[in-house]
């Protein structure tokens, strides 16, 4: 989830789409409250609506009593809502101490400039990963599952979860936090994948996470990739990639 800095509600209009591109390492919080500030403004726009005589068949529905996270809060714990998406980005993850992918000079683009990649998105797209999968690897050295703690904030997906609520969790986060800190996998999506299993790209053999995350076997993923070695199928001698 994209994300910026708190800033006044006159300065955020105009800078909200440009900034929120450059500032995914700052809390998902400030961003969640732009989203209810716009929302209140599009519920004021339809007042002023009904203010000047507009139809009030056309009036949508107003679910939220009120349009802040405890009106949100509310709403949730009324049981009026059963059936909850939530869509999570590198935002969520920035506080377990995640390097982002843009941030300058922590980001994880900035490790892989010794590789001249074409661009940095290259690291992940499979032609040029079967070219050269090392940038690839480094990217994943740096996310090695069990190098970080799950925040509150995948705790709290956790406990819509728990309590029925969860429809689905879309990520695009790879770091496979969500299933540490409980999630099971049915209620997630892992858009971008995660290194939660792996699969040959010759073969198709699958491996499992315990395989992936194994330090202790030869042949297991990051026992190779922290030898800065590519992992090869013992079965075909393929690369293997976190799916
Ligand atoms: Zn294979």
């Amino acid at each position: 989830m994209a994300s910026k800095k708190d800033t006044s509600q006159d300065e955020e209009s105009s800078e909200a789409s440009g900034r929120k591109e450059e500032d995914e390492s700052d809390g998902a919080v400030g961003y969640l409250q732009q989203v209810l500030d716009k929302l209140k403004l599009f519920t004021e726009t339809a007042s002023e609506k009904e203010a000047a005589s507009v139809d009030e068949t056309e009036k949508p529905e107003q679910l939220l009593e009120d349009v802040t996270f405890e009106g949100v809060a509310n709403y949730i714990k009324n049981g009026k809502c059963s059936k909850i998406i939530v869509m999570t980005g590198a935002g969520i993850s920035t506080a377990a101490g995640i390097p982002d992918f843009r941030s300058a000079g922590t980001g994880l683009y900035d490790n892989l400039e010794k590789y001249n990649l074409p661009n940095p998105q290259a690291v992940f797209e499979i032609n040029f990963f079967k070219s050269n999968p090392n940038p690839f690897y480094t990217v994943a050295k740096e996310l090695y599952p069990g190098k970080f703690l799950p925040t509150i904030t995948h705790y709290f997906i956790r406990m819509l979860n728990d309590k029925g609520l969860l429809l689905r969790n879309y990520t695009q986060n790879i770091d496979t936090l969500e299933r540490v800190a409980g999630l099971p996998g049915n209620a997630l999506i892992e858009a971008h994948g995660s290194f939660h299993t792996a699969r040959c790209l010759d073969c198709g053999k699958e491996y499992p996470h315990e395989w992936v995350k194994s330090m202790k076997n030869w042949l297991g993923f990051f026992h190779e990739i922290f030898a800065d070695k590519v992992p090869y199928c013992p079965e075909c001698n393929g690369i293997v990639k976190p799916g």
